[in-house]
């Protein structure tokens, strides 16, 4: 395809990180590992940093080390892809949708008002495109019902709150993950971290990030021998290898630059697409600053007299990519038969799921591919 919706920048100095590493000592866990973790400590202010296989490792692992009793329901955006709900299932939880606001496609705090019981035990609110979701009003909500708070921002590293500080500080959630897939805004090829101000989170997650097994002279209950190790939880084998961090760690010298790119060419397609009656461009809420992983607009279909299949093959057949950011989770196969959900259940983002359709958006999109695509796009009316 010419123009993919979404692909990876690599430089030289990416491949040259990568094959330094692949020459030393280490493949997987060695020094590029705690460089990188110290790196996005640096970068978003938060105390401490497990990277692991993947930013669904990261929402499973974040969400097992917070131990919530069997029973617990946890409540995350309708809008988001599968893993933010799937963490949770993954350790028991009920997974609980809440709706969107019309405007930011984010979850809408008042939907999240609504669904809470008893037995809420979790918010994982998602950064939907690189949005900062609404965490001021999500953090009240968590501290008058004493609730842990997750923030998949698996699309926003590099984004900043209202308040100008990083995605990923953690100063209103108990942890926050990031994804590191190559269609993100910075890319381990496969990869995730977890960020947490909480060092017993952070211990627990160290654990599980390892099979549950500890060699800390201070954790054992007795100390044999060289050998010797002991298991202390039922974890999983979530690492991350040397080369990928030491990939991340490159990347991340040029996530500003990245995000500059992006919201740049954001501003362009907005320019581009403005003032057709059957398009609506993206809206940034005041104050915050996205580093954009998708470019989603919503179009009337009925208005323009073609399906959205339709629409994606004439734009395909100009060599330009298209996806569609997301299919509700709680109207998937799965989520009905397990938990009973369907359609009705969260009106706000079916009816977005109706219009949305992702344009190409990186770093490496040139300014005549955004006038070409937006062009293509226009001529669908
Ligand atoms: C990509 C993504 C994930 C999962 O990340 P992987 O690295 O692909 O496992 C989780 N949540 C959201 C919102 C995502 O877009």
């Amino acid at each position: 395809m010419a123009i993919p919706y979404g692909r990876q920048w690599l430089d030289e100095d990416d491949e040259r990180a990568v094959l330094d590493t692949l020459r030393s000592d280490y493949l997987t866990q060695g020094p590029k590992i705690a460089e990188f973790e110290q790196a996005l400590c640096d970068y978003t202010g938060a105390r401490h940093c497990v990277v692991v296989a993947s930013g669904t490792a990261a929402l499973h692992l974040a969400v097992a080390a917070l131990a919530l009793p069997a029973g617990s329901e946890g409540i995350t955006s309708a809008n988001t892809f599968t893993a933010s709900a799937n963490s949770m299932a993954y350790c028991g939880i009920k997974p609980v949708f809440a709706d969107i606001d019309p405007i930011s496609y984010n979850i809408d705090p008042a939907s999240i008002a609504a669904r809470i019981t008893p037995a809420t035990r979790l918010l994982t609110p998602v950064h939907f495109a690189g949005q900062p979701a609404e965490m001021t009003a999500i953090a009240a909500l968590a501290r008058e019902h004493g609730l842990k708070v997750i923030e998949d921002a698996a699309h926003a590293i590099g984004s900043r709150y209202r308040d100008g500080s990083p995605v990923g500080n953690c100063r209103h959630s108990d942890a926050t993950i990031f994804s590191f897939h190559p269609v993100k805004t910075l890319t381990t090829g496969e990869g995730g971290a977890v960020m947490t101000n909480d060092e017993a989170l952070y211990r627990r997650m160290l654990l599980l990030r390892s099979h549950g097994i500890t060699k800390d002279p201070a954790l054992l209950t007795q100390n044999p021998g060289p050998w010797y190790y002991e298991m202390h939880g039922l974890g999983w084998h979530y690492r991350m290898t040397d080369m990928q961090a030491a990939l991340g760690l490159s990347q991340l010298k040029k996530l500003d630059r990245f995000a500059a790119r992006r919201r740049g060419i954001v501003a362009r397609y907005n320019r581009l697409l403005a003032g057709l009656p059957w398009l609506r461009t993206p809206v940034e809420a005041d104050g915050v600053t996205s580093c954009f992983h998708l470019y989603v607009p919503c179009i009337d279909f009925a208005a323009l007299g073609l399906t959205r299949a339709e629409a994606m093959q004439r734009l395909l057949a100009q060599g330009i990519g298209s996806q569609v950011h997301y299919i509700p989770v709680h109207t998937q196969p799965w989520y009905r038969e397990t938990y009973g959900y369907g359609p009705g259940d969260c009106p706000v983002a079916e009816a977005y799921y109706a219009q949305c359709l992702s344009l190409p958006l990186y770093p490496a999109l040139t300014d005549d591919e955004v006038a070409t695509v937006a062009a293509a796009v226009r001529s669908l009316g």
